[in-house]
């Protein structure tokens, strides 16, 4: 039997370790990718002259290429990293999410209910660990087998997963997105709605995911639909967990449905409401000296910028003072879309880095403007009070002064650890 990997990324070489854990002959994996330097196989006719037997396709190559689509008549069977992964499976329990915004948060929460249950559990796929690192691991004996699988799925993948049976699933949100690769917004929302033939239990719904209620209302199935203020999760008081945002209080009512349904412990919840966010994302530093610091270093479109104000504006308290740090590299924003922030009563928009001047005034709103990031920090800290709170959402990508978006919000923290005696949640 010969294997082509088309795609080589993280999970396209996750795959090639699973296939040769199995035994697999190096000589019968053929790799292929478009980028030269990646892989044996740059052009897709050399690779199908090759023969082979099942094609094991990346999330990234459409499956629509008319060469897949060649091979597929010819009887080349297709399957992916997920695909193979699921063939090593022996009893483990799936959950699997997927949505428009809002997986990454979701499974984060889950997986920190599912390790509570087992702390064997996998938390992995389109984010973090491929799924077939976790099988290579098991079938190496690195691993024991974990009781609970915890899976973020995309559209791309969700089209590519024959062997997957869930257990239990959610969905976060429809909302349009990548129509690059689908026909219209109803192909898209279908392939994500495929996740519910994939799941045996419920598939628990965000109710206020955008397109996602009125979809399901038109879509009869096995589904549930979920909201934070849903009578059975009163008791939880979901209300005083750590994340920020109205959004996560819908990312957590979800994940504390599904946990509930997989029967974990209920002590699971206080685990989850313990959880400060993914870094950089709207990552709840803690306070030192009263004021609440912020970190949403990640944020580099101005759809996230206004989320992250409404969020942070949610935890100011009658007089206290919303600072927020904005600026970066430009990449053509349309800052303007910013000027609805001139109504916020208790703003305080700090400006930095290349764009700062750009920022501010194409923003129309009233700021400082400081040349470097912890300059700007620093002109804050020597501003904000006891009950304000310090936000970094900057809108413009981090490549003035860093090397990425993880390393500015890095460097907001440490500053304010040393400088203003910020201890870590
Ligand atoms: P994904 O993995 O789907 O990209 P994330 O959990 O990383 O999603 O969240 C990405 C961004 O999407 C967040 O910064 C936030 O602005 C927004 N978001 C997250 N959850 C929701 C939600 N339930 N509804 C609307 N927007 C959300």
């Amino acid at each position: 039997m010969t294997f082509a990997i088309v795609g080589m990324g993280r999970s396209g070489e996750a795959a090639k370790k699973l296939l040769l854990r199995q035994g697999t002959l190096s000589e019968d994996i053929i790799t292929f990718d478009q980028k030269p330097g990646l892989a044996d196989e740059h052009d897709p006719a050399a690779l199908l002259a090759r023969k082979p037997d099942v094609l094991v396709v990346s999330p990234g190559v459409p499956l629509a290429n008319s060469w897949i689509v060649e091979a597929r008549a010819q009887g080349v069977r297709i399957t992916s990293e997920i695909g193979l992964a699921c063939d090593v499976l022996a009893g483990e329990k799936l959950i699997g999410v997927t949505g428009s915004v809002g997986k990454s948060t979701t499974v984060a929460l889950l997986g920190e209910g599912a390790r509570h249950a087992d702390p064997q559990a996998f938390v992995g796929g389109n984010f973090g660990v491929p799924f077939c690192e976790y099988a290579v691991e098991v079938l190496s004996g690195i691993r024991p087998r974990a009781k609970w699988v915890v899976l973020e799925l995309s559209s791309f993948q969700l089209e590519n997963c024959e062997p997957l049976s869930l257990d239990f699933s959610a969905i976060t949100s429809f909302s349009p997105n990548h129509l690059e690769r689908y026909a219209n917004l109803r192909e898209y929302y279908e392939i994500k709605w495929s996740l519910l033939d994939r799941t045996r239990g419920p598939c628990f719904l965000n109710s206020r995911g955008g397109d996602l209620k009125t979809w399901a209302l038109q879509h009869p199935g096995r589904w549930v639909l979920v909201g934070s203020e849903n009578p059975e999760l009163t008791r939880f008081q979901l209300a005083s967990a750590r994340l920020i945002g109205r959004h996560n209080q819908d990312n957590l009512a979800l994940a504390v449905s599904v946990g509930l349904a997989a029967g974990w412990p209920t002590s699971f919840v206080e685990r989850m409401k313990s959880f400060t966010g993914l870094p950089h994302r709207l990552e709840n530093l803690g306070t030192a000296r009263g004021i609440r610091f912020i970190n949403d270093s990640k944020a580099t479109a101005m759809d996230s910028v206004l989320t992250a104000a409404a969020a942070a504006t949610e935890l100011c308290s009658g007089s206290s003072h919303l600072f927020l740090l904005l600026g970066g590299k430009d990449k053509n924003l349309p800052w303007e879309q910013l000027s609805v922030l001139k109504d916020h009563p208790r703003l305080v928009p700090v400006f930095f880095g290349h764009c700062g001047e750009l920022a501010q005034s194409r923003s129309g709103l009233d700021g400082s403007v400081h040349a470097h990031l912890l300059e700007a920090v620093r002109a804050v800290l020597k501003n904000a009070r006891e009950g304000d709170v310090v936000l970094l959402s900057p809108g413009g990508t981090s490549l003035d002064e860093f090397r990425n978006f993880e390393e500015r919000g890095r460097v907001f923290q440490e500053y304010l650890e040393k400088e203003a005696g910020l201890n870590p949640l």
